[in-house]
């Protein structure tokens, strides 16, 4: 397994980076500063942390969904799932983003003592990710909410390990959950196992840090209070009210890692939650795991969670927004594979084949 200086030329020289923070924190050689990643000095590590972890560099995602999401049939658009509903807390809490399901989630967690700690992503302005671990349930609140700005909210796990951390629960956009089942995936032998829960959130893209500066050109003074992204358009909303941003706008600060993310729904996550867009204030929640099912389950029993039946035609368009994605960043990776960029995905294997094959069909 090659280390740092891989990770330098394959992933950060290319931009191919996610910026989900899981070689983060970890080594004295990578910083950050704000979204962007350097290599502060040579690294001549041959078995490199940084390089076993990173979603941008290979790996074989097939084999890792299998070991991982053993139980569920695999779907092409969506990944592996036994089912799909509409959700939305019964009660819902300030600042939750769509239904609160995630929050709910989290809550139970916590209540039922499922893990020790769970990593979540905060904010102190409500633009700049803030990642932060807690069990204490009083601390949902402050994380409610999206953050649009990429965070690289991974870098968090390190402290869970420092702290012996056994079982941890992570939500985490789709390239997080990825570094993290990689984690476990190339683990050493010699390095003890950390089982965990993870709540995937959809992400159809994220934005570089640079979008802050653009905020504060557009609204000068004004505080931002939260950002939502409805059909069309993008909505910040602040302490002097609301402003439409249009989307082209607003996708010019896409993270260029963005551009290579083959995942909408959090194709690895236990359980993946997006927004219901046919209607405000719901979430979608796809079950992908026992474990997962067995959370959204004591959740409802608790009360804290309404699940309704999915429409067949949400389901569909759901499937062909993710697919549409896996297509158009397929092209992307091919085009940086044939400039020489080193592949990390194998695009000969069955998996992307067909995922070309039923694109191609529904174009047609
Ligand atoms: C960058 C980004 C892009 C997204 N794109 C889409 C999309 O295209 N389609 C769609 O359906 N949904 C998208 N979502 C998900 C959506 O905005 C909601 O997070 C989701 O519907 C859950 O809603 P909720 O009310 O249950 O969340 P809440 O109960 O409000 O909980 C939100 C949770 O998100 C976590 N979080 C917030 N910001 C980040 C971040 N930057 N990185 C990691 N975790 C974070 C917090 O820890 C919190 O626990 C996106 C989210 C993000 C952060
Ligand atoms: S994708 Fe994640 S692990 Fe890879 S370089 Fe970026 S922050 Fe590091
Ligand atoms: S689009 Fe993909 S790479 Fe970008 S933040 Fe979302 S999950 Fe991560």
């Amino acid at each position: 397994m090659p280390g740092g200086m891989q990770l330098k030329y394959e992933v950060l020289a290319n931009s191919t980076c996610a910026l989900c923070g899981a070689c983060l924190d970890w080594c004295p050689y990578i910083a950050n500063i704000e979204d962007h990643l350097v290599l502060r000095f040579d690294c001549n590590v041959e078995h490199g942390r940084c390089y076993s972890v990173c979603p941008r560099t290979f790996a074989d995602w097939q084999a890792i969904s299998e070991k991982y999401l053993p139980d569920a049939p695999q779907n092409v658009e969506i990944g592996p799932y036994f089912d799909v509903y509409k959700v939305k807390a019964a009660q819902s809490i300030n600042g939750q983003q769509d239904g609160g399901t995630v929050s709910h989630l989290v809550k139970t967690i916590m209540e039922n003592e499922l893990v020790q700690t769970v990593l979540l992503t905060g904010s102190n302005d409500n633009i700049t990710p803030l990642p932060f671990l807690t069990a204490e349930a009083a601390d949902i609140e402050k994380a409610a909410g999206s953050r649009f700005l990429a965070s690289p909210s991974l870098r968090k796990v390190i402290e869970a390990q420092e702290n012996k951390v056994e079982k941890m629960a992570v939500v985490g956009r789709p390239c997080q959950i990825q570094a993290m089942r990689k984690l476990d995936y190339n683990r050493r032998p010699d390095k003890p196992p950390m089982e965990v829960l993870t709540i995937g959130i959809f992400c159809m893209w994220s934005l570089g840090w640079e979008f802050k500066d653009y905020l504060e050109s557009k609204f000068p003074g004004e505080k931002v209070l939260g950002m939502e992204i409805p059909q069309d358009g993008f909505i910040v909303k602040t302490d002097k009210g609301e402003h439409v941003l249009p989307l082209e706008e607003v996708k010019k600060f896409n993270k260029p890692g963005c551009g290579y993310c083959l995942d909408m729904t959090a194709e690895l996550a236990d359980i993946s939650v997006g927004a219901f867009e046919a209607e405000k204030g719901w979430n979608t929640v796809i079950l992908r795991s026992l474990k997962g099912r067995e959370l959204l389950e004591q959740a409802q029993e608790k009360g804290y969670l309404i699940c309704e039946p999915f429409p067949e035609d949400e389901l569909v368009r759901l499937k062909g927004a993710s697919l549409g994605k896996k297509s158009r960043n397929l092209d992307n990776i091919q085009a940086a594979f044939d400039r020489g960029v080193k592949p990390f995905i194998d695009l000969e294997s069955d998996m992307y084949k067909q995922i070309r094959e039923v694109a191609e069909g529904m174009v047609k």
